[in-house]
């Protein structure tokens, strides 16, 4: 918990100013831009890591190369009240987060410099998140980042031997398995992926082929906000609210069919050693098999 809490909270309705100017609101018809009555609020980011007014790369003579931050970092603000978190709010309130993140999305896809869209949403100081309040990140890069060039390349190389999408691929064969399906419906799934790298390290997806994020109905974000709030409850009731992080993988801009977008949700139980930074070696000491059980479990009463 940091020291700002209810009156000092940039993100708390009532303080708009506080946070900046919005870009995008959920608002009642007739309300006015920067005040209260609104249920999720994007600003630019105050310290942005990239700005679309930059340039991305000066040719230099050395071996040395710096790009100029050309991009774009906003917050998306979950909830107007102090204290949400996804495990309480409905899935209709989870479901106009998603939605800011797809509309944003649609409208910085029309710079045609910008290839990646991430989303990062930290909860918990131990997970980097420097206010509590709910809010998550949308960076647009004009690059792709090498783990995310490194998923989809092993996506493509699958599709190209099999003509299949690689996660449709798991997703078929995990409902089959059934051992890490942490919760799944008509159109969703959670699970456990093979070889997690952490600790209860839980993924929802679409069970429909999808690549990009921002391409998916209202239906469907409405049926992936069931879904995560399903899996956080679980999480909460399990591990008594940990410290996580959520990351939307999305296909790169052009990209095609290759890839299937998720949502990495990455509990921060154990501290990053220097296997897992240096050499991408992570020692897992649960197993997604037995991290299944715990959380199908949680929610039984
Ligand atoms: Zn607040
Ligand atoms: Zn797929």
């Amino acid at each position: 918990v940091t020291a700002l809490d209810g009156d000092l909270c940039p993100f708390c309705e009532g303080q708009e100013h506080l946070a900046g100017r919005e870009i995008l609101a959920w608002r009642s018809p007739g309300g006015e831009a920067d005040t209260p009555g609104w249920r999720v609020r994007v600003v630019a980011n105050r310290l942005p890591a990239l700005r679309v007014e930059s340039q991305y790369a000066e040719p230099t003579a050395g071996v040395l190369q710096a790009l100029g931050g050309l991009g774009a970092h906003e917050v998306i603000i979950e909830s107007p009240h102090h204290a949400a978190n996804w495990s309480t709010m409905t899935a209709d309130e989870i479901r106009l987060v998603l939605w800011a993140w797809r509309e944003r999305m649609r409208d910085l896809r029309r710079d045609i410099r910008l290839k990646t869209f991430l989303v990062v949403k930290n909860v918990g100081a131990a997970a980097g998140a420097t206010l509590d309040h709910a809010h998550s990140q949308l960076l647009a890069l004009p690059f792709v980042p090498l783990h995310l060039d490194d998923e989809i390349a092993g996506a493509r190389a699958r599709l190209s031997k099999t003509s299949h999408c690689a996660f449709c691929e798991m997703v078929d064969e995990e409902i089959a398995r059934g051992v890490r399906i942490v919760s799944s419906g008509e159109t969703t799934v959670a699970l456990a992926p093979f070889a997690s790298r952490v600790p209860f390290e839980t993924w929802v997806m679409p069970r429909h082929h999808g690549a990009s994020f921002e391409e998916e109905s209202d239906e469907t974000l409405l049926a992936i906000a069931e879904r995560l709030r399903d899996v956080m409850q679980r999480l909460h009731e399990a591990l008594k609210s940990p410290p996580y992080s959520v990351l939307l993988h999305t296909a790169p801009v052009g990209e095609g069919a290759s890839f299937h977008w998720h949502l990495e949700i990455v509990p921060r139980l154990t501290p990053v050693n220097g296997l897992a930074w240096d050499g991408g070696i992570h020692i897992n000491p649960v197993s997604p098999e037995e991290a299944t059980r715990v959380l199908r479990e949680s929610l039984r009463s």
